[in-house]
């Protein structure tokens, strides 16, 4: 079916696959380095845990680009969530990170490069298609989506 308010793929439930990271290595870094080391075309990440400090970002919409804003604390990480999909036929991992400072307080935002792991814990599931979806420049949002 096709219709004009989204695209649609489809597959089957390929590995899931779980890790735990590295004291002290880049969270997103890490992430990446297990999508081209499995491989992985498609599916999604879910990540828990804590981290020394962490780099985020912000899109400005209008802009068309990021802010990144330095978390120069230890935080857990409560949620952390993201999709692997191809970009220019490599692997590429888009994660969002909720962290909780000591304090109580909630942060978060696109993850960058720059996050420390303390602790890490993640699954990887991945779905299997035969013609999985690229990442492309998109002119209207300024980012790379799904085509
Ligand atoms: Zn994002």
């Amino acid at each position: 079916m096709t219709n004009l308010y989204f695209k649609k793929w489809e597959g089957r439930p390929g590995r899931i696959i779980a890790y735990r990271l590295s004291y002290g290595v880049d969270l997103l870094g890490a992430l990446q380095g297990i999508a081209e080391e499995e491989d992985i075309r498609f599916g999604w990440i879910k990540f828990l845990g804590g981290v020394k400090k962490a780099k985020v970002a912000y899109y400005l919409q209008d802009r068309k680009e990021f802010i990144a804003f330095d978390l120069d604390e230890p935080m857990e990480i409560l949620s952390g969530m993201g999709n692997i999909s191809l970009k220019e036929g490599r692997p590429f991992v888009h994660a969002h990170v909720t962290f909780m400072n000591r304090e109580g307080k909630v942060l978060g935002g696109h993850l960058m490069e720059g996050t420390v792991v303390m602790a890490g814990e993640v699954f990887i599931q991945e779905l299997a298609l035969p013609a999985p979806p690229q990442r492309v420049y998109d002119e209207v949002t300024g980012l790379y989506l799904w085509v």
